[in-house]
């Protein structure tokens, strides 16, 4: 599903935040990524979501293999992945029902598909009560509920969550992890960095650790320990 060879990454100041990267998921893992901070999570994050280019290796998500992508094949691509973010990242001017009807929007789904397929997903993380907010009317956790319906709403094959818990308190973020899971029993992949020692060790998966930009661990149902 997700296969990086031998990726590196070099910023343009010279700082090399990705050394030598080779890792595989499959199809229906549930893969958390730990590190200190600095340690190259949102740099590989990013890649695998195409914001940030590697500077050596190859990356291939699904079938899209990031080397023989072009321009016209970023939206394909970005339908086949949905990604949540600390910071939630909604837009403050649409109500909860068009900051996830809009996602379906931009790719250009038939107008009649998108009502009861955002209806379907807001009812999945238990928001059919509160279309009609706005996210300044909602709590932290209800914004991060929201910002997953967008990810999922496309029906994506993998869903990235950088850091989704990390402004939310213990009880939201159990909550959270209890959807993302869900959504994983479903099928779909789900690769989750956090420094949230509590749902690591309390939602035991796959776990990857890097540490300046080199990948330290590859444990099935690691745990989050005092190191990392
Ligand atoms: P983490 O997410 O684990 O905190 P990052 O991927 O953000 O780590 O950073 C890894 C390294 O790359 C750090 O040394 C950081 O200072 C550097 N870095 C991150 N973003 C940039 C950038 N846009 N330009 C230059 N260096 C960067």
């Amino acid at each position: 599903m997700i296969q990086l060879k031998n990726v590196m990454k070099q910023y343009d100041n010279g700082v090399i935040a990705i050394k030598d990267l080779s890792l595989t998921v499959d199809a229906g893992e549930f893969v958390y990524l730990i590190g200190s901070s600095g340690a190259g999570k949102s740099t590989f994050i990013k890649m695998l979501y195409h914001e940030l280019t590697p500077s050596e290796g190859t990356i291939t998500v699904g079938k899209h293999d990031f080397a023989k992508m072009g321009p016209k094949d970023v939206p394909m691509f970005r339908r086949e992945l949905g990604v949540v973010f600390q910071d939630f990242k909604l837009l403050p001017r649409l109500t909860v029902y068009e900051n996830v009807a809009y996602a379906m929007e931009v790719i250009e789904t038939p107008d009649d598909e998108i009502k009861p397929r955002v209806l379907h997903v807001l009812k999945l993380v238990g928001l059919e009560q509160k279309l009609r907010r706005f996210p300044s009317e909602l709590s932290g956790g209800e914004q991060q509920r929201v910002a997953i319906a967008r990810a999922i709403v496309n029906d994506p094959q993998v869903v990235i969550a950088d850091e989704p818990t990390g402004n939310l308190d213990p009880e939201t973020s159990e909550g959270i992890m209890e959807i993302l899971e869900r959504i994983n029993g479903d099928g779909t992949t789900v690769i989750m960095a956090t420094h949230n020692r509590e749902i690591v060790n309390g939602h035991p998966h796959r776990l990857l650790e890097i540490a300046g930009g080199r990948l330290i661990r590859d444990e099935q149902g690691g745990s989050y320990g005092n190191e990392a």
